[in-house]
């Protein structure tokens, strides 16, 4: 088994990076993540933590998988996740929705709770409310073509798209812009709600693992234009950032439109037809520098047409 240890990180995807480890399509490959904190020992007395120069939201990798050559699609399915022992909020003072109610950061630690024979986690928000964690990988990407995409960024490659369906089962396709592709992940969160109101999830860190699969060229066929596509809970999804939500959710809603037209062999016309009555849009996260909004479209109305 291929693994990455938490001391490969890096705060930027880009190619040229020099790889962590490399692999075959097809291999399994477990990465260990830092927190989006840089791990910084971060705690309700010390909100600011012990290394302030720390990286942020640092991802573990670049794994290279060999075959891999622009114009592939790399397929990531997310076998498991395993949480550390704790996650931490924190406020921010310049941005999410409710800056503007605080004077200063302030950090919480939230201890887990695990179920070992279900592999499930839980948190005590208080002497009221426990909560089930649903746990999402915030930061995961190829290196981007061109220049390279700092960490708390999302776009095309994915980077930090912080969608909360990115989790356990399911599958994520990715393009390949440079050789090898160079994987990378981290900013795992326990649990976060669509939009990640106030800055953050319960950030943390784990360990992923994946099973890496390029599509060549040929057989990716309609992917590559709906990139980054995720396969979860029934439906595709299309998950794409820009300046604006606004923005956002017009891509991601096109970039569906044209994968169920290309499936369906629908024209225009009943394709956005179908698209209105069937696809929903969502908010992934509106606090990154390029929010981001995902298009979900349930995979059983496709499998009438094939
Ligand atoms: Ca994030
Ligand atoms: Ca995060």
């Amino acid at each position: 088994m291929i693994r990455i240890s938490r001391d490969y990180v890096t705060d930027c995807l880009k190619a040229g990076l020099e790889p962590a480890a490399y692999c075959e399509s097809g291999d399994v490959a477990e990465f260990e993540t830092r927190d989006c904190y840089d791990d910084n020992d971060i705690t309700e007395d010390n909100p600011y933590g012990n290394h302030p120069d720390g990286l942020e939201n640092p991802a573990t990798g670049p794994l290279y998988v060999r075959g891999a050559e622009p114009g592939d699609v790399l397929k990531v399915e997310i076998l498991g996740i395993e949480l550390r022992e704790y996650g931490i909020m924190r406020t921010s003072v310049t941005d999410g929705a409710f800056h503007h109610l605080y004077e200063k950061k302030t950090a919480r630690r939230f201890y887990f709770k695990k179920d070992e024979t279900a592999g499930s986690y839980r948190i005590s928000f208080d002497d009221k409310l426990t909560l089930d964690c649903d746990i999402m990988i915030g930061v995961i990407g190829t290196a981007p073509a061109g220049d390279g995409v700092i960490t708390i960024t999302p776009g095309s490659h994915g980077g930090n798209m912080d969608c909360r369906k990115i989790g356990i089962g399911t599958t994520l396709y990715l393009p390949v812009n440079t050789p090898g592709a160079l994987l990378a992940m981290g900013d795992l969160h326990a649990l976060m709600g669509d939009g990640e109101m106030m800055i953050c999830g319960l950030e943390t860190g784990g360990i992923v693992t994946v099973r890496v699969t390029v599509l060549k060229k040929a057989e990716a066929g309609y992917l590559w234009d709906a990139l980054p596509l995720l396969d979860a809970d029934g439906s595709l999804m299309t998950i794409q950032s820009a300046e604006t939500l606004d923005e956002a959710a017009k891509l991601a809603a096109c970039r569906m439109q044209r994968l169920v037209a290309a499936v369906t062999g629908l024209d225009d016309v009943n394709s956005g037809m179908l698209m209105s009555l069937k696809g929903n849009l969502v908010i992934c996260q509106i606090v990154n520098p390029l929010k981001t909004v995902r298009c979900e479209f349930p995979k059983e109305v496709l499998e009438c047409y094939q």
